[in-house]
């Protein structure tokens, strides 16, 4: 079964993603990790994430693995753990703008297609039902609006960034919808067998108990 979760930032994707394939026991790909592991190579360089060629070249030549279970997965760039330091606006910043590349965007996703490839997977991204696999099992399309998105990331992000301001996290979540959904290459955009889940006014715990019901569905019409 492949599982294909997407959305804007802040809708709640990873946090579903992980419980889904916790209860299921189905591995998590964490989509936006590779772009955020690209990304943290790329501001290490001293190419410009405008250079699309240099963009490339380092998405290339990056090693990235995502190792361990749901709950405490670990990113590895070239065996090193950077689980922690491509959580922050910065990285977030820089992966929307080098996911805009097509050759970065080939790259990451023949990877996810391999990754992917042997099923019992749950992916979270932004193109994964239209893009990677638009032939997945089931596809959910979580949002909400821009600023119940930006308190929920205010409030995870808040712990680790002390002066985080709630007007720059919602300008921030704005300026990445805009890019994603506007970008030439596999803009953000509902696939049209998509079920929507609009988590705005529902709990995490809701939206979670609206997804089991559909897997449960889709299972017992097989
Ligand atoms: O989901 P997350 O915020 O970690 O993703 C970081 C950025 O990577 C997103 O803003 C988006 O621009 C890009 N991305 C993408 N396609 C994916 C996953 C993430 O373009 N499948």
């Amino acid at each position: 079964m492949i599982i294909a979760i997407d959305g804007p930032s802040g809708a709640g994707k990873s946090t579903l993603g992980r419980m889904l394939a916790r209860k299921l026991g189905l591995l998590y790909l964490d989509t936006g990790a590779m772009y955020r592991a690209v990304a943290y190579a790329a501001l290490r360089s001293d190419a410009s994430t405008t250079d699309a060629e240099a963009m490339a070249k380092i998405a290339r030549e990056a090693h990235i693995d995502l190792v361990g279970d749901p709950d405490s997965l670990q990113v590895l760039l070239d065996g090193r753990d950077i689980s922690h330091e491509i959580r922050n606006e910065q990285i977030g910043h820089a992966a929307s703008m080098i996911s805009a590349i097509p050759e970065v965007r080939r790259e990451l996703v023949r990877r996810q297609r391999e990754m992917g490839a042997h099923g019992g997977v749950v992916l979270d991204g932004r193109d994964i039902g239209t893009v990677v696999f638009p032939d997945a099992d089931i596809k959910f399309f979580l949002t909400a609006t821009p600023e119940q998105r930006a308190e929920r990331r205010f409030d995870e992000e808040r712990r680790r960034e002390a002066d985080l301001n709630y007007e720059e996290v919602l300008h921030d979540i704005n300026a990445r919808d805009r890019r994603d959904a506007s970008r030439a290459d596999s803009p953000l955009a509902i696939a049209d067998d998509a079920i929507v889940l609009d988590s705005t006014e529902l709990s995490i715990e809701d939206v979670f108990e609206r997804i089991l019901e559909v897997v449960r569905e889709r299972e017992a019409r097989k």
